[in-house]
């Protein structure tokens, strides 16, 4: 009886742990250390979470992803309706499950970490993500087109995101990246034991399928500057006012 006590608030006070390579074989590979949640693992997870009404979690989140809905979502193994709802703000699901600080974020806000470990909210933002990624990509709503065409300068997450708010808003994103390949330090800084460049690339396609276009090897200010863009390529001076 106090074993099965003992073991209930176990599972509540601890974040269920990332299984992860073992040590002897990671040091001989460069693969992805953290593996990811099962899926009962996550559901269990999951569970943890209070379901607080005031939500501080969301307070932490840069992006105010509606963090108790989608985990709730989890909860009921409705994981297609859950990465639907991370997708309203986070273009980058399977990034920022992986590499944002959550812990000086969302989890530092969590009610159940005053106490307890927080919820890993990060984690299950990861499965949902990698569960989207083996199982096809959900429809996300995207506005009738607008007409007005974006410029952006650079591929890095700050340029991936604005492109995808801005082509779900119905306007036509074009992304001009200096280098070969789109992804900006997520694709050269952080290595791939932590973020594989596979699933960078593959946040990339979803964008893709949204209808932005992206160019690479083309350095603004040396095949086109700024106001040529502006003057001659149709692209917008001014988005709002
Ligand atoms: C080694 C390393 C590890 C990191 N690890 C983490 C981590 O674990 N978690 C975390 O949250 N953050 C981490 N960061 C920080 C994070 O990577 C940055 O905050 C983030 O990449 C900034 O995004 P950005 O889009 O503003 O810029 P960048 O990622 O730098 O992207 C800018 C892009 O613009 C392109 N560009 C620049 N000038 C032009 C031009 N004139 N024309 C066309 N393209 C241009 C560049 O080629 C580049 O692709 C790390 C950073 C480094 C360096
Ligand atoms: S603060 Fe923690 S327990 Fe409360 S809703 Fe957010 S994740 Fe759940």
């Amino acid at each position: 009886m106090v074993d099965a006590k003992k073991e209930k608030k176990a599972i509540i006070s601890n974040k269920n742990p990332m299984p992860a390579q073992d040590p002897v074989e990671r040091a001989k590979n460069f693969n992805e250390v953290a593996l990811g949640y099962s899926e009962e693992t996550v559901v269990a997870e999951a569970n943890r979470c209070l379901q607080c009404k005031n939500a501080p979690c969301r307070q932490g989140c840069p992006v105010e992803i509606d963090i108790p809905a989608f985990i709730e979502m989890a909860t009921k193994r409705d994981f297609a309706g859950a990465i639907k709802k991370i997708k309203e703000k986070n273009a980058l699901p399977a990034v920022c499950g992986r590499v944002c600080p959550q812990e000086s974020q969302c989890e530092k806000y969590c009610t159940l970490g005053k106490k307890h470990d927080p919820v890993g909210i990060g984690r299950i933002e990861r499965y949902c993500a990698d569960w989207e990624m083996a199982n096809g990509a959900q429809p996300q709503e995207v506005a009738p087109p607008t007409g007005k065409k974006v410029a952006i300068v650079g591929s890095g997450p700050a340029g991936l995101t604005c492109a995808a708010a801005l082509a779900k808003s119905g306007h036509k994103v074009t992304i001009f990246e200096a280098l070969h390949v789109a992804g900006g330090v997520l694709m050269y800084g952080i290595p791939e034991f932590r973020l594989p460049k596979a699933v960078v690339q593959t946040e990339i396609e979803g964008l893709k399928k949204l209808g932005v276009e992206i160019q690479v090897n083309a350095v603004v200010g040396k095949f086109a500057t700024v106001d040529e863009l502006m003057e001659e390529e149709g692209f917008l001076r001014r988005l709002f006012g």
